[in-house]
């Protein structure tokens, strides 16, 4: 059995094209899928709101997935959907980590940078 994707929301700030995250927010997977994921828009709102009141902005999307660590085509559905935001991806396969943000409909390696862990 695959482990159930893991997701969480990035927050921190976007500076000089470089994106800075201070805080990782673990959500649970609503699908409790090993190949998709998906935030409860409740869990969205709230953090969201966490956020905001520590003065972070949104920076993107951490999830895990059984491939390598690049956009699947449901990922690429749900890039199209998030706007600008910055998806990191964890290959659950090969340990490799990537982000990758959507560019005027095109999908470009990213640098993003963590500089506090705090779940
Ligand atoms: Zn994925």
């Amino acid at each position: 059995m695959q482990p159930v994707e893991a997701c969480a929301m990035l927050f921190g700030r976007l500076s000089h094209g470089e994106a800075v995250v201070e805080k990782i927010d673990f959500a649970p997977n609503k699908l409790q899928s090993p190949v998709r994921f998906e935030i409860d828009p409740a869990e969205v709102a709230a953090a969201f709101t966490e956020a905001e009141e520590d003065g972070l902005d949104f920076v993107g999307l951490f999830h895990s997935h059984p491939a390598p660590a690049a956009p699947s085509s449901i990922d690429l559905k749900g890039m199209r959907l998030w706007g600008n935001a910055l998806w990191l991806i964890l290959s659950s396969t090969d340990g490799k980590l990537a982000a990758y943000q959507l560019m005027e409909d095109k999908v470009e390696e990213a640098t993003i940078r963590i500089e506090k862990h705090t779940v």
